[in-house]
């Protein structure tokens, strides 16, 4: 497949964001003065390099290459048969190197790091994924890697702590707050005001001040290129829907890009039911939230009627964060794309089924893209397809699913 830029050459209307980083109402650069200049330079700099033949053509033999791209799409089959509706499809992010589709976005954004001169990168890391697909580029390219993460959340995630620190990254503690994700990217931004001369700060999603929600969607954007492809070759057409998972929303944007023109193509965003919404214990600012400003910038979120942030609960790590990247608000509000949540039991079924019917163990954040699947595909004919994004592998989640099944591993 030819790559001549990060940008799908489908894209006629569709423009956004704007020069200021607006998707409509949402998104933006609410962030202190200090970190202005930077982010300035960030803009600028990407700006130059999205469309620089020799930077587009690096990337994609990175991906080619270290990563393992193209990813295919495999029919579920069997499953599909069980469920006795629409023909599911499989967007195998999970056979890529690391096992998700995190490791696109900080390959484009080291990339970048050492067009800048930045021998130095940081990241802040919740779960610890974000932190090892961070690590895992530290390494190749040869840079010196610093994460942040929680001192509770370096508890909960051990093995990929451990993982970081065989990288060659140095895993700093953040003792402050609730000692979760949140503080860490705090003290993640601290440090980048006060090495930016020498530091890159690699963000994880399509969140953050602009330019970072517009340059996390061009680098993850290949999923939905490599879809556009793909599916004619498979079934002669695009599929019908396509479904993906939503934390901060990268591996939707990624797949949903360059499919926003093409209208007859239903976009569904899955977030994290946790108990039920109903319940007050889930991570569904799309479902359940109101805009607000958070992360340095304006978009749906968790937060009570004080403006307070509220508390998450999800099965699954990966996608517990009160806010969403604010192109999914924008594509809410405009009803481009849908969004749903499904609560913590349907995901987990979800897993076990894919594990039982189809031989492929998802990650727990993906299993609620499937989980919608199992809703919505019996009830549709036979000759209809869905396209989910299975966007990482299960392996992380093991010693999770065995405590829920009263196992200790
Ligand atoms: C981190 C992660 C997610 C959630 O992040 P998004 O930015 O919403 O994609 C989803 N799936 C997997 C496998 C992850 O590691």
């Amino acid at each position: 497949m030819q790559i001549q830029n990060l940008l799908p050459t489908t894209q006629q209307v569709y423009n956004l964001p704007d020069a200021h980083g607006h998707f409509g109402p949402y998104g933006g650069v609410f962030v202190a003065e200090t970190l202005m200049a930077a982010l300035e330079q960030l803009r600028t700099g990407y700006e130059r390099y999205r469309t620089d033949p020799e930077f587009v053509a690096e990337f994609a033999a990175e991906l080619k290459h270290f990563v393992g791209r193209p990813s295919p799409i495999y029919h579920a089959k069997r499953w599909s048969e069980k469920l006795g509706g629409a023909q599911i499809y499989l967007k195998r992010e999970d056979l890529n190197h690391t096992g998700a589709h995190k490791v696109n976005n900080t390959v484009g954004q080291a990339l970048l790091a050492r067009r800048f001169g930045k021998p130095r990168v940081i990241a802040e890391t919740g779960a610890g994924q974000h932190g090892v697909a961070t690590a895992t580029v530290a390494a190749r390219y040869g840079m010196e890697c610093v994460v942040y993460m929680g001192s509770e959340d370096i508890q909960r995630q051990s093995s990929n702590v451990y993982r970081m620190k065989l990288l060659g990254a140095k895993v700093v503690p953040v003792e402050s707050g609730s000692k979760t994700l949140k503080d860490a990217l705090n003290e993640a931004m601290r440090d980048w005001v006060t090495n930016v001369d020498s530091t890159f700060y690699i963000i994880g999603t399509v969140a953050g001040p602009h330019p970072y929600p517009m340059m996390v969607r061009d680098f993850n954007s290949i999923v939905g290129k490599e879809c556009r492809t793909q599916m004619p070759e498979m079934i002669g057409r695009q599929p019908d829907a396509i479904l993906a998972c939503v934390g901060g929303g990268s591996n939707a944007m990624g797949i949903f890009y360059p499919y926003i023109e093409d209208t007859a193509v239903r976009l569904i965003g899955v977030e994290a039911g946790g108990l039920g919404v109903a319940s007050g214990k889930h991570a569904a600012p799309l479902s359940a939230g109101t805009p607000g400003v958070l992360h340095g910038n304006r978009t749906y979120l968790m937060q009570d009627a004080n403006g307070q942030i509220m508390e998450t609960h999800s099965i699954s790590a990966g996608l517990d964060y009160p806010g969403v990247g604010p192109e999914h608000s924008y594509l809410k509000d405009s009803g481009r794309a849908e969004y749903v949540a499904v609560t913590d039991d349907a995901a987990l079924q979800a897993f076990h089924d894919l594990c039982h019917y189809e031989g492929i163990i998802p990650a727990l954040e993906s299993s609620h893209a499937l989980a919608h699947a199992v809703k919505i595909a019996p009830a549709m004919s036979k000759d209809k397809a869905l396209l989910v994004n299975l966007s990482g592998r299960g392996d992380k989640d093991m010693n999770t699913v065995a405590r829920l099944s009263g196992i200790e591993l």
